[in-house]
């Protein structure tokens, strides 16, 4: 069941947005050579501690950790680790979100590590762009199936794939709710946007194919060609105009 949210639960979702938003700032200044992906996990969840807000993903599905941190090849869901250490050259994917008085919010960005090479660079920017492409027909009387058409169009306009075996989804009281939000879809099928929905947008893009793999740890996603992915997310409410972005910093 697809649950609309009314004025006062989308402004809780909005602090809990901005606070998700500000703990990836946290993570983008953590994020450097030589520091170990439990560092920046670490430095989020104080962060979001600090705010009288709880990690989402800690202990979701049993996730050891508060973000999730995933290295070039790796898609989603990387587990933070004193022994992954981040190297000049790298993608990281830092994934993340904080519950506020029961609601949540769910943000995911891509940095560069110093310097990285044109492909990546443009992989994390067409990663971006393309949940823009979605942000333009995301509003009430469209269908998920827009959305999905929107940014997978874009991705592979330029020569990249969206991930299909992992999806965006609904999120409020729950870090999941109905509906999944696929990065894939015909125009005009699937549910319809009502104003009130709100929804976590979240294109993950590879260099090569769209097929991935688990590895043994029962969490990592990581591409099955060993190319680059890049994953890019923001909660959003769904209005009968332009979406409202629930992780912003700026709310
Ligand atoms: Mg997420
Ligand atoms: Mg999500």
């Amino acid at each position: 069941m697809v649950i609309i949210k009314n004025s006062e639960q989308l402004a809780l979702m909005r602090k809990a947005g901005k606070i998700t938003a500000e703990a990836l700032l946290v993570a983008r200044e953590a994020v450097r050579p030589g520091v170990s992906t439990l560092e920046v996990d670490t430095k989020v969840r104080q962060f979001i501690e600090r705010c009288g807000a709880t990690p989402s993903f800690l202990g979701y599905g049993g996730f050891p950790g508060s973000a999730c941190i995933s290295i070039n090849e790796q898609v989603i869901h990387g587990i933070p680790s004193a022994k992954v250490i981040i190297k000049e050259g790298d993608i990281v994917k830092v994934d993340v979100g904080a519950r506020y008085r029961g609601y949540n919010g769910d943000s995911a960005r891509t940095f560069p590590v110093g310097r990285v090479s044109d492909e990546a660079l443009r992989l994390i920017s067409v990663t971006e762009q393309s949940f823009y492409e979605a942000m333009k027909v995301a509003r009430a009387g469209n269908r998920i199936g827009d959305i999905g058409n929107a940014v997978e169009s874009f991705v592979i306009s330029n020569g990249f794939s969206v991930v299909k075996a992992f999806v965006g989804h609904g999120l409020g009281k729950d870090l999941h709710e109905e509906p999944e939000v696929p990065n894939y879809g015909k125009p005009g099928r699937g549910p319809r946007l009502y104003a009130g929905m709100t929804l976590a947008i979240e294109p993950m893009v590879n260099v090569g194919d769209f097929n991935v793999n688990i590895l043994k740890d029962g969490w990592t996603v990581v591409t099955a060609d060993g190319k680059l992915s890049a994953h890019y997310e923001n909660s959003i409410a769904i209005t009968e105009s332009d979406p409202i972005m629930l992780t912003d910093a700026e709310n």
